[in-house]
């Protein structure tokens, strides 16, 4: 693996943790106005700079990567099952509810099935939120990326824009970590995607609204419009993540998804130092273990597989 890529991939898993962290005061909150944005980190429902379940998730799935391969749904939801019974401080709708079933013994496909079915039309973004763990255990592989992409998906959220916008994100990430510029990168990664019409027009229109066009609500198609909006109309990762949180709503969340392609694109290198030493949080949960940037790097090592030696030079 070239240096760039390894930066890359560790601003990854370093970028969505701290995206999930900045926003976390501004979740459910209005927009700010553009000359009151917020660019350090407070504290809110949480400490200045925890990360939220958003994250705790991604760590989920990231230890289930690193411990099945190929990926193990059924180990997932189990995974998801003892972060929920742990009692997490935040938890989406439809994640709740799957969750329950599946803790009461019920298969994920079968919980899944009968929590979407009551709601057929819920496309939330909790599970694009979590999957940069797949694109950093996937880096090298892109058809297995797309495909375990959707199936950590579909153990949570099955609606086919939650399916495929996480298939678009992380392609997402697979050509920002490999060198392609922002605007060329979602270009490779809609056609890699198959998102429904609806969604790939949103995605396709972001870099052209303004601020106020933005609802930045909890749906997927919002989320990944916010997302898509901050990486291309900025060029740094500080005011990428800056845009999106002050958006408000649900600023965790596009915070970690915005987060997660500004670090493919700026690398580790490029994150600021005060938000690296801020972001904090603890996992497994109530296990005492308090996670910080160091570990996160190390997490991010150990998925894309260079945890031993330096990386190999281009
Ligand atoms: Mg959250």
């Amino acid at each position: 693996m070239n240096i760039d890529l390894h930066d890359r991939l560790r601003g990854v898993a370093v970028g969505a943790t701290i995206g999930d962290a900045l926003g976390m005061p501004l979740e459910f909150g209005p927009a700010i106005l553009p000359d009151r944005l917020l660019r350090t980190m407070q504290s809110g429902r949480l400490p200045a700079g925890a990360f939220t379940d958003d994250t705790e998730m991604a760590l989920a799935l990231a230890e289930s990567l690193l411990a099945h391969d190929p990926l193990d749904p059924a180990d997932l939801a189990q995974r998801f099952v003892a972060w929920y019974r742990a009692g997490p401080a935040d938890i989406g709708g439809q994640t709740r509810l799957a969750l329950r079933r599946i803790g009461c013994g019920e298969p994920w496909e079968a919980a899944v099935a009968a929590v979407q079915a009551e709601n057929p039309l819920s496309a939330g973004n909790g599970s694009i939120m979590r999957c940069w763990p797949v694109a950093l255990a996937r880096w090298a592989d892109l058809d297995r990326l797309l495909a375990d992409s959707r199936l950590q998906s579909q153990v949570t959220h099955p609606h086919p824009e939650c399916v495929a916008g996480c298939a678009f994100l992380n392609a997402a990430i697979y050509y920002l970590a490999h060198g392609v510029n922002p605007p060329q990168a979602v270009t490779q990664a809609l056609a890699q995607a198959d998102l429904p019409d609806k969604l790939r027009q949103v995605v396709t229109a972001a870099p052209h609204k303004r601020r106020a066009e933005l609802p930045n609500s909890g749906w997927v198609r919002h989320t990944l419009e916010s997302a898509v909006w901050g990486l291309l109309t900025t060029d740094s990762f500080e005011e990428a993540l800056v845009q999106v949180v002050n958006l408000g709503n649900d600023a965790d969340t596009a915070g970690a998804v915005v987060g997660a392609l500004a670090g493919a694109t700026y690398g580790l290198d490029g994150i600021p130092a005060a938000w690296r030493a801020a972001v904090h949080g603890e996992w497994p949960l109530r296990s005492g273990q308090r996670w910080d940037v160091t570990r996160l790097i190390a997490l991010a090592d150990r998925l894309t597989g260079s945890s031993t030696g330096a990386p190999e030079l281009p």
